[in-house]
């Protein structure tokens, strides 16, 4: 899509710190950190917001769900529970969603952002 910049970081026409990638998604850091770990995870495909994916994109929402947790783990931020059952780390993960969401960009983006706190700034 002409003038969308997540398009173009898909599509290696402006650079990002990649983290991941396949056929279907990219997943790169925040240009604007909230957190010590902030990265973003997309469809190469456009799809604007969450309220534009239908039945068609389960698949690929299931998977960039289930990226979040295996990256967040390889950048030092997973979730897990210790010897006592006691839960440790973790991280948060956000769909924005329209301007009363605060979405900024649109092209679908999962954040996950975590790491110690306290955290630059809100999310809110
Ligand atoms: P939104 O507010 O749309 O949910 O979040 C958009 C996010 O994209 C923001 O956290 C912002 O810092 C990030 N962002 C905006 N432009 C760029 C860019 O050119 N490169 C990268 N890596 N991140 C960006
Ligand atoms: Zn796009």
């Amino acid at each position: 899509m002409d003038n969308c910049i997540f398009c173009k970081i898909a599509a290696k026409q402006i650079p990002a710190q990649i983290i991941y990638e396949d056929d279907d998604v990219l997943a790169f850091n925040d240009i604007n950190p909230a957190a010590p770990i902030h990265f973003l995870i997309i469809p190469k495909k456009h799809l604007a917001t969450l309220a534009d994916c239908n039945e068609s994109d389960a698949a690929l929402l299931g998977k960039i769900s289930l990226l979040a947790p295996k990256l967040a783990k390889e950048l030092g931020c997973g979730y897990s529970v210790d010897a006592n059952g006691a839960p440790q780390g973790g991280f948060k993960t956000l769909f924005n969603t329209g301007p009363d969401g605060g979405q900024e960009v649109y092209h679908l983006h999962m954040h996950v952002i975590g790491g110690p706190r306290p955290w630059q700034r809100s999310l809110a």
